[in-house]
């Protein structure tokens, strides 16, 4: 959990940052190309006190003393944590970071002071105070992330606990079916999706791109058209933060026992459930794309609904293995590839009963979030790997 707060630097800052941004992403995937090279019995990849020995050696000397010490140290600490987060499960293997993509570096100890009612500076190694907006209270600031995103804009993120979710105990359990089409649908027929650009700003998008591909490289004009074409993709990624947040708050509020699909095993039933909907080339592009959008907001949804009924009494959530909920027939239980005609429907070849798929995948996903054993008291935090999965046959 961090607030992120908008960052205003002075264009000279901004170059610093933007120096700082540098260093962070070579320092991070000089450590990667290590850790990667290393294969078992080679002679062992450096550990993390051999990478901060290495480190201050290349300082020596080289273009990256220039640059702050303390940014390059804190991206090898970053990488490390990455690297442990990967081994315990909880993460995917620490990526690449690539250049005007994923820009951003960490502030170890962060000093932060207030300018007035709406304004504060943040304090950053070798550049200053850096002005930022105040939109919501500052709490306790251990750590800070600065990161530039891809329309050019700056924000600063302070770590914060998560603060509980005012809420009243429901009894109310439901289960969520996790989709493309429908971004979620739960066990009481309720669907949603998530957010993008709306028609007009889609094919404004298109435009700017086919415009792109025709202008010259490294012209101002093309520099233009490309910040035009980031603005609008940041629009979209700034929805899709929000419709996660409202989505998670309104689930832990509203329920006090909430069903997830465990996303890891869902992501191995994907080719199978994939062939349904790739009848064309084209159509499989752009089905890979809203799959690729429609995932990265499953998890964000997950994770913060878990952060959210952690933090807040009441509320549970439960992590089931979903092999079969869409084959199985929520009446009478009777299993069957042949329940489902096609990608919408859900009809029982057992006992003739009838759903929309997903509804029927959603309510077969909260029972199974009601059978799983050694529920009540506060969830556990546990890696998505280790979750609790159902055992039907125990229930
Ligand atoms: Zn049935």
């Amino acid at each position: 959990m961090a607030f992120r707060y908008r960052l205003y630097p002075t264009p000279a800052q901004a170059g610093v940052l933007g120096r700082h941004c540098a260093d962070a992403r070579f320092v991070w995937n000089l450590a990667l190309e290590q850790a990667n090279a290393w294969r078992p019995g080679r002679v062992r990849s450096p550990g993390s006190a051999e990478r901060f020995r290495q480190l201050a050696d290349a300082r020596r000397g080289s273009w990256l003393g220039e640059g702050s010490s303390s940014v390059q140290q804190q991206a090898l600490r970053d990488f490390d944590q990455a690297l442990r987060n990967w081994w315990a499960g909880t993460h995917r293997r620490p990526r690449w970071r690539r250049k005007g993509i994923d820009e951003g570096f960490c502030i170890r100890d962060v000093s932060v002071r207030r300018l007035s009612r709406k304004w504060a500076e943040v304090h950053v190694p070798k550049v200053g105070w850096v002005r930022f907006r105040q939109t919501r209270p500052l709490g306790a600031h251990g750590m800070g992330r600065v990161t530039q995103d891809r329309a050019g804009r700056w924000h600063v993120a302070f770590a914060a606990p998560q603060p509980a979710l005012p809420r009243f105990a429901t009894g109310a359990v439901v289960g969520v079916d996790l989709g493309v089409a429908h971004t979620i649908t739960t066990s009481d027929g309720h669907q949603e999706r998530i957010p993008g650009l709306r028609p007009s700003e889609e094919r404004r998008l298109v435009r700017l791109q086919r415009k792109l591909a025709r202008q010259q490289k490294g012209s101002n004009r093309r520099a233009r058209t490309k910040h035009a074409a980031a603005a609008l993709c940041a629009r979209a990624t700034d929805r899709r933060r929000d419709w996660a947040e409202k989505t998670s708050t309104r689930l832990v509020t509203d329920y006090d026992l909430v069903v997830f699909e465990n996303l890891r095993v869902k992501d191995m039933c994907r080719s199978a459930r994939g062939t349904i909907d790739n009848p064309g080339r084209n159509v499989a592009a752009k089905t890979a794309l809203n799959r690729r959008i429609s995932a990265a907001g499953w998890s964000t949804l997950v994770r913060r609904t878990r952060q959210k009924a952690e933090a807040s009494a009441g509320c549970e959530v439960v992590l089931i293995d979903p092999t079969h909920t869409s084959q199985e027939c929520s009446a009478c239980g009777h299993t069957a590839a042949e329940n489902r005609p096609n990608q919408a429907v859900f009809s029982c070849v057992g006992c003739g009963h009838a759903a929309h798929a997903d509804i029927n995948a959603a309510i077969n996903i909260r029972a199974r979030g009601l059978r799983v054993p050694a529920r009540g008291g506060r969830p556990e935090v546990r890696a998505p790997s280790e979750a609790r999965t159902t055992d039907v046959e125990a229930a």
